[in-house]
């Protein structure tokens, strides 16, 4: 049984649904304001791992960036006050309606991906007769030990422009008259713990830059994204990254030139640890070689689990029988709605509360409608 949660005052509230600990959020930004201001770093919160209008008023507070990867991130975040100079947008394949949106609203840079997509920017900024702040965003080829399927700064990788295309595309951006060259763009994975990655993509970045100060062209901005992994296996032990480290690595990393600014995009590790989705226990289903929990969140409230194999703790937070192994699975009609095997909890039963932690990042965001079912809500611990 845990303390952590208000486990008597969930039993009101219709389950399946979120639940943000707003104190940690707050701590939890405290931490890398403090940590990212010792050395000016410009922080932009990536929005597409928490939307929730509330996450966000907290980060606003905190005079955060956004990066986002759509159109409607973009929208999102102008609805919700942050300033226009203080967004950037990423992603593979913008819509021409998501390019000029941004160029309308005036955002802070767009992180290009490919110079089919520049010269799709130079047009819409060419007929609308108004210059575009860019930043190329350069695969690094730096291995980041996590998933697979969050690696993305490798050569085999969609993102980015391959470090063989570089020198094509400056050549390219500087015959482009509505084009500016801000700075240079990475983002090598996410779900990082080895902070070594990092100090890898210190080492590219120093090399890149000497190659522009070699052509004589000035970046403004160095964006390294995010990345920074958070502690699924022990979110009570560890709520807050290691932020100080993090930062530290690229401040003594990354040889900066005079005037220039580190820009930083930091999703999961910002909202990661504050959400957790509480569920309730349906039926205890004895199986053949274990017994199956079953619960009434699924991969429609949490599909990380089964998109990436991804591991969250579950807690039994209203149970203090003596430990039993289960099987906790979702009610969604696919084998893969699966949140754990063999996983040691109390004796569980019928109603029990079940808190799925670390649910804070890529959660809510990915909840789906799939089988009918209806969204999660949200509740916060300062609302409870
Ligand atoms: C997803 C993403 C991020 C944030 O990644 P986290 O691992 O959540 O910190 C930053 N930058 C870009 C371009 C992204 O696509």
């Amino acid at each position: 049984m845990s303390n952590y949660f208000p486990a008597e005052k969930f039993k009101s509230i219709p389950t399946p649904f979120y639940f943000y600990d707003m104190g940690l959020l707050e701590q939890t930004l405290q931490k890398v304001k403090s940590e990212s201001d010792k050395y000016n770093f410009v922080v932009h919160y990536a929005i597409k791992a928490n939307a929730n209008d509330r996450i966000l008023e907290r980060i606003r507070e905190y005079g955060m960036g956004v990066d986002c990867v759509s159109g409607f991130e973009v929208k999102k975040a102008l609805d919700m006050g942050f300033p226009a100079q203080g967004i950037v947008f990423a992603g593979v394949g913008k819509a021409d309606w998501e390019i000029e949106m941004g160029i309308d609203n005036n955002i802070a840079c767009f992180n290009v991906e490919s110079t089919a997509e520049l010269d799709v920017i130079n047009e819409i900024a060419t007929r609308k007769n108004q210059k575009v702040k860019v930043a190329m965003r350069i695969n690094p080829n730096v291995k980041a030990n996590t998933h697979k399927y969050i690696t993305t700064g490798l050569d085999e990788n969609k993102f980015g422009i391959h470090q063989m295309d570089v020198e094509k595309t400056v050549d390219a951006i500087t015959k482009m008259d509505f084009i500016n060259l801000e700075g240079i763009h990475f983002h090598i994975g996410s779900q990082i713990m080895d902070l070594s990655s990092f100090s890898a993509l210190c080492e590219r970045v120093n090399e890149i830059q000497d190659w522009f100060e070699e052509k004589g062209i000035a970046l403004k901005t160095i964006n390294v994204g995010g990345g920074l992994g958070i502690d699924y296996n022990k979110p009570a032990e560890n709520p807050i990254p290691d932020f100080e480290n993090y930062f530290r690595i690229f401040s003594e990393g990354i040889k900066l030139r005079p005037g220039q600014e580190i820009h930083f995009e930091l999703g999961r590790s910002v909202v990661g640890q504050c959400g957790n989705l509480i569920s309730k226990v349906l039926y205890v289903k004895e199986g053949v070689k274990t017994n199956f929990a079953i619960i009434d969140g699924g991969m429609t409230d949490l599909i990380r689990p089964a998109l990436y194999q991804a591991y969250h703790k579950i807690e039994n937070i209203t149970s203090n029988g003596s430990e039993e192994k289960y099987d906790v699975v979702g009610p969604i009609c696919e084998s893969s709605d699966s949140f754990g095997k063999d996983i040691e909890l109390p004796k569980t039963s019928r109603g029990d509360l079940m808190a799925i932690r670390s649910a804070g990042a890529y959660g809510e965001v990915m909840v789906s409608r799939y089988n009918l079912r209806e969204e999660p809500k949200a509740y916060y611990s300062d609302q409870l």
